[in-house]
């Protein structure tokens, strides 16, 4: 059963939801915020993050 964490973007304030699965890949990949393009998280290998969904807008106004 993949976990289910909730990421905060730092710079617009939106949150996701994302679904953690463990990855017996080394991959190295990021998610990036759908609201504003920031780099929500990235990872290097063991895990991997997908599916982010968005259950809170964004609550600054990107500059
Ligand atoms: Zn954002």
């Amino acid at each position: 059963m993949p976990s289910e964490i909730e990421v905060p973007c730092k710079h617009c304030g939106a949150v996701f939801r994302v679904r953690k699965f463990k990855s017996i890949a080394r991959d190295k990949d990021s998610l990036s915020c759908t609201e504003c393009g920031n780099e929500l998280m990235s990872w290097n290998g063991g895990v991997m993050y997908l599916e982010p969904k968005l259950i809170s807008g964004a609550t600054k106004k990107p500059q």
